[in-house]
């Protein structure tokens, strides 16, 4: 894992994670991506937050008024319920809409949280806990999902949530950011689904899956 981490940090740099402690804004930010591009997402989530002074008056407004606000970005009907209930699951649990307690609550209890909350899976926990507080879960989405697989650092066929917790025992807390916007890049660029450029990847002789198909 070391090995790789180094090669992809000679390859793309050492990006730094700058957490921004704002779990709310992830999770909005989450729900407002399904089936969009980042541009109209983007759009979606910069007129929603014009449109109300903070995330209580989002729960407070009607879901008219958000699903108005956020109509760029897509599907905004079923958007702005997903969105209006999630903070209503998040009062409810929480008793507040201040999520600051994730910074330092033990592991298992932040996920389960998390995990509870409508339409939020390990991934989104992971990244709310990654992005917001630097806190070491690495994300795992599609592109870390097939580099991981094609270097052999997770079985064959595992699901992502078994993926998750293998790739969390092998990095470093601290490299957990840097590994995961790394392998995204890789999956992005060099990795890719389709047609993957193996010939021209630094990772090859550390690679199953290159090997093979060279
Ligand atoms: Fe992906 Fe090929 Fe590189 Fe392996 S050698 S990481 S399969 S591009």
């Amino acid at each position: 894992m070391r090995a790789i981490r180094d090669r992809l940090r000679a390859y793309y740099g050492r990006p730094r994670n700058e957490p921004h402690h704002a779990p709310l804004d992830e999770l909005v930010l989450t729900v407002l991506s399904q089936n969009t591009n980042d541009r109209n997402r983007d759009v979606a989530y910069t007129r929603l937050r014009a449109r109300f002074p903070d995330w209580e008056s989002v729960a407070r407004a009607p879901v008219q008024e958000i699903e108005e606000a956020i109509r760029p970005g897509g599907i905004s009907k079923v958007k702005s319920r997903r969105i209006k209930s999630m903070l209503g699951a998040i009062a409810e649990d929480a008793g507040t809409l201040d999520l600051a307690a994730l910074a330092t609550a033990p592991r298992d209890d932040a996920i389960a949280f998390l995990e509870r909350l409508p339409g939020v899976g390990r991934k989104t926990a992971a990244c709310v806990l990654l992005f917001s507080f630097d806190r070491p879960e690495l994300p795992v989405d599609t592109h870390v999902y097939r580099v991981s697989s094609r270097l052999g650092l997770i079985r064959p066929k595992a699901s992502f949530l078994v993926a998750h917790e293998t790739l969390r025992a092998i990095v470093d807390p601290d490299d957990v950011y840097e590994v995961h916007v790394n392998m995204l890049r890789h999956g992005r660029r060099i990795c890719t689904a389709r047609n993957p450029q193996c010939e021209s990847c630094p990772l090859l002789d550390l690679c199953p899956y290159g090997q093979a198909h060279v």
